[in-house]
């Protein structure tokens, strides 16, 4: 596990995350649902890597049920943001979605706009990126100048919600596969946002690994003639 103090992130790769995870009693058995039913702000990027924000502690406790092995070090106030490539982005999606397509989704959520053949940044954009010099990739000349765009985990979480509304409405997919759960820790509903208090009923969409409110899950169900 690597903890960065700025971000006040922990990064865990995918072997790292089969290495710990156990049955946990009164946790669900899938990690994704744990993790979303947990509040935990967290992704995974497209080398199955896991980024959650959290200490490593409280990483192991959710993975693993018990006592922490790990010194988590003095918590201190995060100075920086946690900042995603397009790349990592496109990870939300199963299939990931290729970056020319995040890069459009940005646009269409208002964040980039064409500007002489380019992308760049709107200002509903401000504060949701940054840059940085572009490294060179593998048999690839850098443009002088070339910089690498990077979006917060807000941007994130509306990629994530856009995941959910694109199930919704696609005709062909499997009837939803909710279930019905009591969140152990406050969470959000992943298509409404909103706030769902610990000890409250709310569903599973395990088709779209997202979790939902009673009212979005009820409008879901009816939406495709099921239930
Ligand atoms: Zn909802």
């Amino acid at each position: 596990m690597s903890y960065e103090p700025s971000t006040g992130w922990t990064r865990l790769t995918g072997r790292q995350v089969e290495r710990y995870a156990r049955r946990v009693d009164g946790l669900s058995d899938d990690l994704d649902e744990r993790l979303d039913v947990s509040g935990l702000a967290h992704y995974w990027d497209t080398h199955g890597n896991l980024h959650a924000r959290c200490m490593p502690g409280e990483l192991w406790v959710l993975l693993n049920g018990e006592q922490s092995r790990f010194d988590d070090p003095d918590p201190t106030e995060p100075v920086d943001q946690q900042w995603i490539s397009v790349t990592d982005l496109g990870a939300v999606f199963d299939p990931a979605a290729p970056p020319s397509t995040v890069l459009k989704m940005l646009r269409e959520e208002g964040l980039l706009e064409r500007f002489a053949g380019k992308d760049r940044p709107t200002p509903q954009a401000d504060g949701l990126y940054m840059e940085r010099p572009a490294s060179p990739v593998a048999g690839r000349d850098l443009k002088p100048g070339a910089v690498q765009r990077l979006w917060s985990y807000d941007v994130l979480v509306k990629l994530r919600a856009r995941r959910v509304a694109t199930a919704d409405n696609d005709p062909h997919k499997s009837p939803p596969a909710l279930r019905a759960l009591v969140v152990k820790f406050p969470a959000a509903c992943d298509r409404c946002r909103l706030e769902i208090v610990a000890g409250s009923e709310a569903y599973w969409d395990s088709a779209v690994k997202a979790i939902r409110c009673t009212q979005c899950a009820t409008a879901a169900a009816a939406g495709t003639g099921q239930r």
